[in-house]
């Protein structure tokens, strides 16, 4: 579904990925993991196509398309979500407009009928439900004064009323109590575990993986895919340190 070959970016004059080569199939959900700084972030934006984060060589197919040859917008339409570690705060407009514009901006480049404002609105109420997220706060400004445990579960409202077929989510789980993770980690199955989709998870901690194991794990370090192994990988590297695992 995914398929990552010998990428590399560079962010101003350094490079950060440095040959990175990762597969994703239909079906499965990867975790990565690594140190601060390795170049986690930097994947996900190079995949959503964010502008500074330039690709210099290597190749990203996502169903037999060439992904970096698509802007943004059309990556989106095309059913990639990217969930991001610091999400942004636009004020003035409410989730609610924020969201059903996306939506049907997605649907109409699918060539897909708009939804209308009610049929906009169940649907979104089935969702915030499924994350236990008020609707009122679906109709407050995107993200504006959200504590940090509500801004991902709106992302994760965000996702189930997008419905991707693949999604990146760059540590959903940072800043989450525990009963949070867990409406996260469920919401994250509920909207994602399915035979036509995939999944990347990038997390410093094993406890979201608790809620949704994994297929594969990896470690990123300085750029590189450096060790891939099954959910306990993880285990061994919350046990372990990354020096201890890596040098293994
Ligand atoms: P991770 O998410 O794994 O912690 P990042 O992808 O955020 O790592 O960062 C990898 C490296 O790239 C770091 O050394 C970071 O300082 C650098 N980097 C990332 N984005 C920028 C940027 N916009 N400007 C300068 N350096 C950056
Ligand atoms: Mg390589
Ligand atoms: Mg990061």
């Amino acid at each position: 579904m995914l398929e990552i070959e010998n990428l590399h970016t560079k962010v101003g004059e350094t490079e950060i990925l440095k040959g990175l080569d990762l597969e994703v199939n239909a079906g499965e959900i990867h975790a990565i993991m690594g140190p601060n700084g390795a170049g986690k972030s930097t994947l996900s934006y190079a995949l959503g196509g964010r502008p500074g984060y330039e690709v210099t060589a290597g190749s990203v197919t996502f169903e037999g398309q060439d992904l970096l040859d698509m802007e943004p917008h059309e990556r989106a339409a095309a059913g990639l979500f990217l969930g991001f570690q610091y999400p942004v705060e636009i004020p003035g407009i409410s989730n609610v407009q924020f969201l059903r514009e996306a939506l049907n901006s997605q649907r109409k480049a699918r060539g897909e009928e708009p939804l209308s404002g009610g049929e906009f609105l169940k649907h979104a109420k089935e969702q915030a439900a499924l994350l236990k997220l008020d609707m009122d706060m679906l109709k407050r400004q995107v993200n504006v004064g959200f504590s940090g445990g509500e801004k991902k579960r709106a992302e994760m409202v965000q996702m189930g009323i997008l419905d991707p077929k693949f999604a990146v989510l760059d540590e959903t789980d940072s800043g989450l109590d525990i009963d949070a993770l867990r409406i996260v980690g469920e919401g994250i199955n509920a909207i994602m575990r399915k035979p036509d989709k995939g999944v990347l998870i990038i997390t410093h901690y094993q406890r979201l993986l608790d809620y949704v194991r994994p297929d594969y794990v990896h470690i990123l370090s300085r750029g590189q895919i450096v060790k891939t192994g099954g959910p306990d990988l993880a285990k061994q590297l919350e046990e372990q340190g990354y020096d201890e695992v890596m040098a293994a």
